[in-house]
C-alpha cells in the first residue's frame, strides 16, 4: 500500500495531521505565542537556522503548519503560508511577487475589496494595476507591460458566475514571463484546482468554504516554494499570520469539505434550475445550468456549477428588496461559504461602491440577487422565495 495514493476526500480527513505524545485523535490547539528551548545552544540553532523547529508563533505555529500541510494537499501545492484573512493573503501574494514600480493586470471583476487595494492602496506604494474583462484574453495579452509581474484572477466572479479559462490565461501569462494568481475561493480545492490548469499561485480566503461554517477569519497563500518564500518572509516579518486557534477551527471545516461541497452545489443546481421557472424571475446565473453561457468551459475546469447562484428579478431594486425582505430563513448577509443559505442585493452592498455606470457596463442590475447557497433542504429554500412564483 506504500505506494497507494490517497483521494481528494481522504486528504482532506487525514493530510496534515500530527500528534503529540499524548495519541489524541483529533489535532491538538497549540495556544502558545513562545517555544522554549533545552539551552542556549540550541535556542541559537532554531534562530540560526540549522536546526528545525518552532521559536514563535508569528514565524510558524504547529497548528498552523497542520493546516497549511492539509490545504497544499488538497491543492497539489508544494508549499502553503496560512494568513490572518483572505484580503491579507492578497496583500501578502503581492508583497512577495511585486516591488514599486511593477504592474498588475487583475480582472475587473474581482472581489470588491480586492479592487480597492490594487487601485487605491498598493496604488500609493507604487504598484500600478490595469483592470481587463475576466472573459477576454486578448485584453490580458494587450495589458502586458515590460514591467508587469502579475496577473490576478478570480473564477467563478461575483456576483454574475462569469469564468476564466484557467489554462488559457496561464499560457497567455508564461509567453510574457508573468506569474498567474488565482483567488480561488468560490470553488475551493473540492471543486477546482488552478495549479493542476498551470496557475502560479492560488490563495483563498478560508473564511469562505473551507471554514465551511462563518466562524473564522482566515486565508492562504499556496504554490511553489521558490515563489512562496518572499511571500512568507513578508508574512513573519510584517505579522498578518494565521492564529492557532483559527488554523484549528479551518483543520475541522477541512475535514468536511467535500461533502460539503457536494451538498451545496447539488442544492444550487436545484435551486437554480427551480429559479428559471419562476414568473418574477428574468435570468439565472449559474454555471451549472446548460443556459450559462461558459456552461462547458465550468464543465472543463471546475468538478460542479459550485454554490454561489444569481437572479435577476423582474421589478428592479424594489422587487429585488421586496424578495429579500420577504425570506424568513435565508440570511440577509452578505457573507457566502456558509451552511445556512444567505441573500444579498449587489448593487446596493458588495458593489455599492462601484458607480452606476461601471455596474451596468458589469452587468450588475438593480434588480440582482446573490444567494450563496447553503445545506438547508432544497423545499425549504424554494419556499422561503415563493414570492417569485408570481411577479413582484
Ligand atoms: C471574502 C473574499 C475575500 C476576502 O477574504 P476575507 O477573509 O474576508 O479577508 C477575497 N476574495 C474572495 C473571492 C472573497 O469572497
Amino acid at each position: 500500500m506504500s505506494d497507494h495514493q490517497w483521494h481528494p476526500e481522504t486528504l482532506s480527513v487525514r493530510a496534515g495531521s500530527e500528534h503529540t505524545a499524548y495519541g489524541e485523535n483529533s489535532e491538538a490547539m497549540f495556544l502558545t505565542s513562545s517555544f522554549v528551548f533545552n539551552s542556549a545552544a540550541q535556542a541559537a540553532a532554531r534562530f540560526g537556522g540549522q536546526e528545525p523547529g518552532n521559536i514563535y508563533s508569528r514565524f510558524t505555529n504547529p497548528t498552523v503548519t497542520m493546516f497549511q500541510n492539509k490545504l497544499a494537499a488538497l491543492e497539489g501545492a508544494e508549499f502553503c503560508v496560512a494568513t490572518s484573512s483572505g484580503m491579507s493573503a492578497i496583500l501578502a501574494c503581492v508583497m512577495g511577487v511585486c516591488s514599486a514600480g511593477d504592474h498588475v493586470v487583475a480582472s475587473r471583476s474581482i472581489f470588491g475589496t480586492s479592487v480597492q487595494l490594487f487601485s487605491n492602496i498598493l496604488k500609493r506604494w507604487g504598484l500600478e494595476t490595469t483592470f481587463v474583462s475576466l472573459t477576454n484574453p486578448d485584453e490580458w495579452k494587450a495589458a502586458v507591460k515590460s514591467n508587469t509581474k502579475l496577473f490576478f484572477v478570480e473564477t467563478p466572479s461575483n456576483p454574475l458566475t462569469e469564468i476564466c479559462d484557467i489554462a488559457l490565461l496561464a499560457d497567455i501569462a508564461h509567453e510574457a514571463g508573468v506569474l498567474l494568481a488565482v483567488d480561488n475561493c468560490f470553488c475551493s480545492p473540492a471543486l477546482q484546482k488552478p495549479l493542476e490548469l498551470g496557475a502560479d499561485i492560488v490563495v483563498h480566503s478560508a473564511t469562505k468554504y473551507i471554514d465551511g461554517q462563518g466562524r473564522c477569519l482566515g486565508g492562504a497563500v499556496l504554490g511553489r516554494k521558490e515563489i512562496l518564500e518572499p511571500v512568507y518572509g513578508f508574512l513573519r516579518t510584517a505579522g498578518p499570520t494565521m492564529s492557532a486557534f483559527n488554523a484549528w477551527v479551518f483543520l475541522k471545516g477541512l475535514e468536511t469539505l467535500h461533502v460539503r461541497m457536494e451538498a451545496h452545489a447539488r442544492n444550487a443546481l436545484e435551486l437554480a434550475s427551480w429559479l428559471e421557472q419562476q414568473p418574477g424571475v428574468a435570468r439565472v446565473y449559474y454555471p451549472g445550468l446548460a443556459s450559462h453561457p461558459q456552461h462547458e468551459l465550468a464543465r472543463k475546469q471546475q468538478k460542479s456549477g459550485g454554490a454561489i447562484v444569481s437572479f435577476e428579478v423582474k421589478g428592479g431594486q424594489e422587487a429585488a428588496w421586496k424578495l429579500i425582505d420577504a425570506t424568513k430563513m435565508i440570511s440577509i448577509t452578505a457573507n457566502l461559504g456558509d451552511a445556512k443559505s444567505t441573500i444579498t442585493h449587489p448593487a446596493t452592498t458588495t458593489h455599492s461602491r462601484v458607480s452606476p455606470e461601471a455596474r451596468a457596463a458589469a452587468g450588475i442590475g438593480d434588480g440582482l440577487v446573490r444567494i450563496a447557497v447553503g445545506l438547508e433542504h432544497i423545499e425549504d429554500l424554494k419556499a422561503d422565495l415563493a414570492l417569485l412564483a408570481k411577479s413582484l
